[in-house]
């Protein structure tokens, strides 16, 4: 979970990478997340065991300002019209979907299946090049016009930050290690899944990509990742789409943002096989299964197990557990290395 490290879009490394080659705003930005990250760890905000905050699953917009706090000004809140800043409308609508997407698929009453209201905050920081859920809501950046755009935009990034929230709340994957790079693929999963429904789009005319709206053309490279070709987004991705190219470093809590790529190829390939809806409701029936530290094996155990139970429920294609058994075993993952 993300209770004691923000979940961003960015990874660290893209910002460092940036940095060094002299970007003012990305070291501003990994600051900034230094700082937060320190007073998170000393403010307790572990939402698994504080009483239960009553919500309706409402939106409520704040407006940062340009300042470093959250819920600085409430500008627009649910069942109120569009107000005259873009990021604010953007956040609202984008966050909506999301939400309205989890409730008609899988009756999930909000982020927390108990109607937590939808908190986000926009205009956060100055020129702050980022985006992240922290435990309990919401932050977008503008970014700084030079390598990063407005996040609240980009209907993957408010569906991946939200998706940690979900996360969370069903499987706690802890966020470090394989379970950590687990979580990071959920959040890619519904990130690209709720996209291609929001842009009405085939399994054909998608294009995989995590976080391409909020890149400019000076930024070196098209995206934040891809799912279709993990370590091709950008000059810095690194992400490995195999188990043979493995990072077993301790970098960013030991490569969540890396070898998510390994699932995330297994998951593109899936999908080629049986669909986008069967592969979004597999992999969320298993994450309601999985547990705090689940790594790689067991997913794909409690896949196949998902898979089987659907099929026999005639909610899957009958060829489902082969297709999940065939994807991740062309990433380099079988039962049979147990
Ligand atoms: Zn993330």
């Amino acid at each position: 979970m993300c209770r004691s490290h923000q979940c961003h879009i960015v990874p660290p490394h893209i910002l460092e990478e940036l940095a060094k080659r002299g970007n003012i705003s990305c070291k501003k930005t990994l600051n900034d997340a230094h700082r937060i990250l320190a007073r998170r760890n000393s403010a307790l905000n572990d939402l698994l065991i504080r009483d239960a905050i009553p919500g309706h699953g409402d939106r409520l917009v704040y407006d940062s300002e340009n300042g470093y706090e959250q819920q600085v000004k409430l500008v627009r809140k649910e069942g109120e019209g569009p107000i005259n800043d873009l990021a604010v409308n953007q956040a609202y609508d984008n966050s909506g979907f999301v939400r309205a997407y989890f409730k008609e698929s899988f009756g999930l009453d909000s982020i927390d299946s108990k109607g937590l209201d939808i908190i986000s905050n926009i205009h956060y920081g100055k020129d702050y090049n980022n985006a992240y859920w922290d435990g309990d809501e919401m932050t977008y950046g503008d970014g700084d016009g030079k390598e990063f755009t407005n996040f609240a935009d980009a209907i993957d990034v408010v569906a991946h930050e939200l998706m940690h929230g979900i996360t969370q709340f069903l499987g706690n994957l802890e966020y470090r290690g394989q379970s950590g790079a687990l979580n990071e693929h959920f959040s890619d999963v519904f990130g690209t899944v709720i996209k291609q429904k929001f842009l009405k789009q085939t399994l054909e005319e998608a294009d995989w990509l995590i976080g391409d709206a909020i890149v400019t053309k000076e930024f070196p490279g098209v995206a934040i990742r891809s799912m279709k070709a993990p370590g091709t987004a950008n000059e810095f991705d690194n992400q490995p789409d195999h188990m043979d190219n493995y990072y077993s470093g301790a970098d960013d809590n030991q490569g969540v943002h890396v070898n998510s790529g390994i699932p995330n190829r297994a998951f593109y390939l899936c999908c080629q096989e049986i669909g986008l809806d069967d592969c979004a409701l597999i992999w969320f029936e298993t994450l309601k299964v999985l547990w705090r530290t689940a790594n790689f094996f067991d997913t794909l155990k409690m896949l196949l197990t998902t898979a089987n139970t659907l099929k026999e429920k005639k909610k899957v294609h009958d060829s489902a557990p082969e297709a999940v058994a065939r994807s991740f075993f062309e990433v380099g993952l079988t039962l049979e290395v147990a």
